[in-house]
């Protein structure tokens, strides 16, 4: 048994903090959860006190391109290795665990990595967050990703698709990933194909996300039935609503498209672009100045709906941590969302949309004893996240930081 102590512990359920609390840890498990004064410490001899720390739920990241080995600075070299894009990949779920990420959802990741991966957590050859995973992304021929190589299944008619999704499932997905728009208000899928990925999906007991970032393609997703939108970033308060009342989840993924308007803004104003990064800035710039401030002006009005969100990242640049989940919270809170509230979507509602919301994500008896400690009160402060003191995976330390 080990009990964990701090001065603010959350729960994860989007409303309650203990205050003076304390975690028991038994086998793996959360036992108990309370105050300080309520819990029997005697019989005990192994008790961690963080002092002011918070204490919550291991963050879950919905979104993530673990082993996305196409847009680093030295691609060249893991082109047909990939023996070196599985050690990338090792590598960077090292990298979620310091991030305070217990359980990630890959959303495309290069071919045959779904089998390694898994098999390697399998044989104990690696560790990092749980591991759930799409295995590659499905999208028509020239559809959005399709110009990435070794990411993209490339299938067109609702027969093919239904044939991609079987073999994903093979190759290990436990997800199915579909790509539906790239940056115009055109669905480049046809209803028809979306419906029989969907269908054939949930036929194979399998949920399914779907990349869908402007208003065409999101109708057709919800009228699809994926159970995840992914993006959603020109997502009206009326699809909102609709999405909502199918339950279809909403990750925004608000930070690449927020740190790439940034960055591309920060050169642009200096008036030094490097020639490198110039047709970078003509293909992007226009179109992240609009996403980020569609995210800026609706986000709030769109959680206000009550759609169930959960948080993501969709990182695949190297000036950016592989899963920054702190930095999206971050903006969500910036954006209008309570602190409490946006915990809970990087916690128990994340679970929940994974189907692992009796499990993980909240700190409660009987869950999964996936647990997080920041330094200071991150109830009042979200970039407390950003501070990780301990990483705990199924009850042992997997990660321990410097405190501050
Ligand atoms: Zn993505």
């Amino acid at each position: 048994m080990k009990i964990l102590k701090a001065k603010t512990v959350i729960v994860g359920d989007g409303d309650t903090v203990i205050k003076d609390g304390a975690v028991v840890i038994e086998k793996g498990l959360i036992t108990r959860v309370g105050q300080q004064q309520e819990i029997e410490t005697d019989s005990c001899d192994n008790i961690v006190d963080y002092g002011d720390s918070t204490i919550l739920p291991g963050l879950i990241d919905m979104h993530v391109h673990i082993a996305y080995w196409q847009t680093k600075s030295d691609k060249d070299l893991y082109l047909n290795q990939p023996g070196l894009v599985s050690l990338l990949a090792a590598n960077e779920l090292q990298q979620a665990l310091a991030l305070g990420v217990t359980t990630i959802r890959n959303v495309g990741e290069p071919q045959g990595q779904a089998y390694a991966l898994k098999m390697g957590y399998k044989k104990g050859f690696i560790t990092g967050p749980r591991y759930i995973t799409s295995a590659s992304g499905i999208s028509c021929t020239g559809g959005h990703g399709t110009q990435i190589p070794d990411m993209i299944m490339e299938v067109n008619g609702p027969y093919q698709f239904r044939a991609a999704v079987r073999e994903q499932i093979k190759k290990g997905a436990d997800w199915i990933k579909v790509l539906a728009s790239h940056r115009t208000h055109m669905c480049e899928i046809t209803q028809q194909e979306l419906n029989a990925a969907a269908d054939e999906a949930h036929r194979w007991l399998r949920k399914c996300c779907i990349h869908a970032g402007t208003t065409t393609a999101i109708d057709a997703a919800i009228e699809a039935g994926f159970d995840t939108i992914e993006h959603g970033t020109f997502m009206t308060v009326e699809q909102a609503q609709r999405a909502k009342e199918k339950g279809i989840a909403w990750i925004p993924t608000i930070i690449p498209y927020w740190n790439g308007y940034q960055m591309m803004k920060k050169m642009i104003d200096s008036g030094e672009i490097p020639v490198a990064h110039q047709a970078i800035i003509d293909e992007n710039y226009a179109y992240f100045a609009e996403c980020a401030a569609r995210y800026q002006q609706y986000f709030k009005e769109i959680a206000s709906t009550g759609i169930k969100i959960a948080v993501g990242t969709d990182i695949v640049w190297e000036t950016l941590p592989i899963t920054p989940v702190a930095d999206e919270m971050k903006l969500m809170v910036d954006f209008g969302m309570g602190i409490l509230q946006t915990i809970k979507c990087g916690t128990s509602a994340a679970a929940e949309v994974l189907g692992l919301g009796d499990t993980v994500g909240l700190l409660r008896e009987g869950y999964l004893a996936d647990i997080l400690v920041v330094d200071n009160d991150a109830a009042t402060n979200i970039t407390a996240l950003k501070n990780v003191r301990e990483v705990y995976r199924d009850g042992e330390v997997v990660y321990s930081g410097v405190t501050s």
